[in-house]
């Protein structure tokens, strides 16, 4: 396999067709992200990762390089942010195929992307790669060209799936994640917290009276409030505190380790610091309120205890608002 005759080029294409020029664009946005992004290269052929080395280096990837598929499961359980893994077919011990596949166990194909590689063999090795859990297959000897699209356009899928999941997961209004992500991570959390014995609490935070915020400065004051109130949760609450916007001006917060005496503690001083801050709209200055519901006993299912915070919320509502009310079961 020839080495690129200029090391200084990257890559070269005709001006005859516009998606070429799409193909540099993409290029460019490439390399700038690159520098984050691990492949792995696994070949028993030294001349082989070496090459592959040497082209995937240029485009400012980080490389690892395996020998052996052994040696390749050691990097990956040491280096777990890997996005490709370049993985030729014939190797002792351990073949392509049979790492692939153990690497599925771990690594669905939106995590890790795998590039199966092989030279000759059987013609059943690329379907047997890519039915495998193979992301896409090179034959052996390929150019310098075609080895850097298929690496492209790999990590492009990979970033395309990241983006969606993540616009899946957050609020459009706020940035914070949405009632989705809540769900499904305070399912994980609750279920740790069972086999773990540790506390966890929900809290339900209302604002109070935002129907009059909208009624009085208009639709667009109440988003600009709503946006101001997450960012004032965030800066108040722990890093590792789930916290999410429930739905309309509502949000809901899953902590671990807090019990009745801390939860009072923070979600007090949550209240106050809100009923202390001075937000903006529109350059005018206004008061924000909230009422705070929290549940601190650890019930059967994650449902229950959002139960048991609305309820605590309801109550603290018609105790007249701008307070705190926790459970005691
Ligand atoms: P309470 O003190 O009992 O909570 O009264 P409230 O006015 O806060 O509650 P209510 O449920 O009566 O009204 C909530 C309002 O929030 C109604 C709805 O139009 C508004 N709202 C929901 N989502 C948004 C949003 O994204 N932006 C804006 N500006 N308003 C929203
Ligand atoms: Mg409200
Ligand atoms: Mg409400």
């Amino acid at each position: 396999m020839p080495l690129p005759e200029n090391p200084w080029i990257l890559d070269s294409v005709p001006k005859s067709n516009i998606h070429e020029v799409d193909h540099i664009v993409r290029l460019i946005n490439r390399l700038e992200k690159n520098r984050q992004v691990k492949v792995l290269v696994v070949d028993d052929a030294a001349y082989s990762r070496f090459y592959m080395r040497n082209l995937l280096e240029k485009h400012k990837l980080t490389v690892y390089e395996a020998a052996d598929a052994y040696c390749a499961l050691e990097i990956l359980a040491g280096e777990p942010d890997i996005r490709l893994a370049i993985i030729d077919y014939f190797m002792p011990a351990m073949d392509g195929l049979a790492l692939t596949a153990r690497l599925r166990e771990t690594y669905s194909r939106d995590e890790l992307a795998v590039i199966g590689i092989s030279a000759g063999g059987s013609e059943h090795i690329p379907e047997r790669f890519l039915r495998g859990g193979a992301n896409d297959f090179l034959a052996k000897p390929f150019g310098s060209g075609e080895f850097t699209c298929r690496v492209i356009n790999n990590l492009d899928r990979l970033d395309t799936i990241l983006e969606i999941r993540e616009a899946a997961y957050r609020d459009y209004l706020t940035g914070l994640y949405n009632r989705r992500y809540f769900m499904e991570a305070g399912h994980k959390l609750f279920a740790n917290a069972q086999r773990g014995n540790l506390n966890i609490c929900i809290a339900m935070i209302d604002v109070d009276y935002f129907k009059s915020i909208n009624d009085n400065f208009g639709h667009d004051a109440g988003d600009q409030v709503l946006r101001q109130v997450s960012a004032c949760l965030q800066r108040n609450l722990r890093k590792a505190d789930l916290v999410a916007r429930y739905g309309g001006e509502e949000f809901c917060v899953a902590a671990l380790n807090l019990n009745y005496r801390e939860a009072l503690r923070v979600f007090e001083k949550v209240r106050a610091t809100i009923e202390e801050t001075v937000f903006y709209v529109n350059h005018k200055p206004l008061h924000v309120r909230v009422s705070i519901g929290v549940s601190t006993h650890l019930a059967h299912s994650l449902d229950d205890m959002i139960r048991e915070a609305d309820r605590s919320l309801y109550q603290a509502k018609h105790k007249g608002r701008n307070q705190v009310v926790v459970n005691l079961k």
